[in-house]
Order: structure tokens, then C-alpha cells, then sequence
């Protein structure tokens, strides 16, 4: 898989180059893109090196200092045949949870996966092993966040054993095992769901491979609507 994730970060499958690759120089392995200008160009390799490039974007985030990487033409042409993101973003479809703002990132630096509550079912958990699995991208956060209106209204369709419209109920049933064990408080509810998910994405048969031998990590953070943190969880 690192064979194949050099390649393609190279472009060679990509750009199909690899029938001509086999007995090629070195120039085949040079990167045709410019580096953008706007940001140092090392690609975190590791699920810590991922984790402290998030880590210091939100810090700017919280601090009112963003420096808003990687979203100039540059960059877009620099992505256009290829992608090689840092992590996967798995969060809630909240409107003030954008993943690429409160990480200050940009284009082609995260797969970001968002359903209401961050619930998850075969088709989520899916996009979400696409990064991991075909790119060795080396980290899956699940983001849980402050106020979270869909655990809200999950928690008291349970509570007044009322059912939500349409699909929605579909996301209360998610929220059911969460809801039982935060003896009815919202933001606790919040966290334990979080942490369910981070549990149940490290039993994927996809990633637990990966992370058995150090090459991803699934973590989960709680983000505050506040301040504007990124807190981690586990
Ligand atoms: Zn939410």
C-alpha cells in the first residue's frame, strides 16, 4: 500500500504513467505541480504529525490569527490531478462546524465526512475508510461539538418517547445507546456518542490493520461553539 500511495502521490497511477514507469529515470517521479505559496508544502506523514498540523491550525483558529492555507490557484492546480490529504474530518453537518475553517486548512487537505450528529451507518463509514484505505491518509477524527441541535432533538424525541419526522427518527435511533447512558444530559450525550463512533470506526475491518501497525489513528475531539476548540476526547 505505501508502494501504491508513493505512486500515487507521485501521479504516476494517476497520470498513467505506470506502463511507462518501469524502466523510467527519476524524472518520472518528479512533481510536475508548483508547490503553492501560500503554505510550506511537507504533506503530514504520520497520525501524529496529522494530529499537531490540526492542532496548530485550530490554535490559529482560536487565536484570530488564520492564515488560510492552501486555497489560492496555486494550490488548485497544484491538486487538480491529484490528492493527497492529511486526515479525515468525520463531523456533524452543523453550519459553524466546517472542518476546513476551524482547522484552517484548504483545498486537498482533508476528506471531510459530515452526517447529523456525526451518526454513522455502512454508506458513512464507507466515505470515511476511502482516505485511509486507497490513500493512506494517516488520520480519521470524529468531531463532536457543542449544542449539537441533532443530539438535542434526538434527546427528547427519546425522553418524551415521541417520534421525529421522516428520517430524522432515524437519527434519534442512533443516538439511542448515548442517550441511555448520559442519564438525559445533552452535552454528555454529545461526548459519549463521539466516543462510540471513535469505537466503533476502530473495529472497521479496514482500519483496524492500520492501526495496529501505527499507520492511523482514530481519535475523537469535541468542539466548542464558544471558543472555538477543538478539545480531544480520546
Ligand atoms: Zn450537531
Amino acid at each position: 500500500m505505501i508502494n501504491r500511495r508513493a505512486l500515487l502521490r507521485a501521479g504516476i497511477l494517476t497520470g498513467g504513467l505506470l506502463t511507462g514507469a518501469a524502466s523510467a529515470s527519476t524524472a518520472v517521479f518528479a512533481r510536475t505541480a508548483q508547490p503553492s505559496s501560500t503554505a510550506p508544502d511537507q504533506r503530514p506523514a504520520t497520525p501524529d504529525e496529522a494530529w499537531a498540523t490540526l492542532r496548530e491550525g485550530n490554535r490559529r483558529w482560536v487565536d484570530g490569527t488564520v492564515t488560510h492555507p492552501h486555497q489560492d490557484a496555486a494550490r488548485r492546480k497544484e491538486v487538480a490531478q491529484k490528492q493527497d490529504p492529511f486526515a479525515v474530518v468525520f463531523s456533524c453537518i452543523d453550519s459553524r462546524v466546517s472542518p476546513e475553517l476551524v482547522f484552517d486548512t484548504g483545498l486537498g487537505d482533508l476528506f471531510v465526512v459530515r452526517t447529523a450528529a456525526q451518526t454513522i451507518d455502512p454508506l458513512v463509514t464507507g466515505a470515511a475508510e476511502y482516505g485511509p484505505a486507497e490513500l493512506g491518509t494517516p488520520l480519521v477524527v470524529v468531531l463532536g461539538h457543542q449544542r449539537c441541535g441533532a443530539v438535542t432533538a434526538a434527546a427528547e424525541s427519546l425522553h418524551d418517547h415521541k417520534k421525529l419526522p421522516g428520517e430524522l427518527d432515524t437519527i434519534a435511533s442512533a443516538l439511542r445507546s448515548a442517550y441511555k447512558r448520559s442519564g438525559g444530559d445533552v452535552d454528555k450525550m454529545i461526548r459519549i456518542n463521539t466516543i462510540d463512533v471513535v469505537k466503533q470506526l476502530k473495529k472497521d475491518k479496514l482500519f483496524a490493520p492500520r492501526i495496529a501497525k501505527g499507520r492511523l489513528k482514530v481519535i475523537g475531539a469535541y468542539y466548542s461553539l464558544d471558543t472555538g476548540e477543538v478539545t480531544r476526547l480520546v
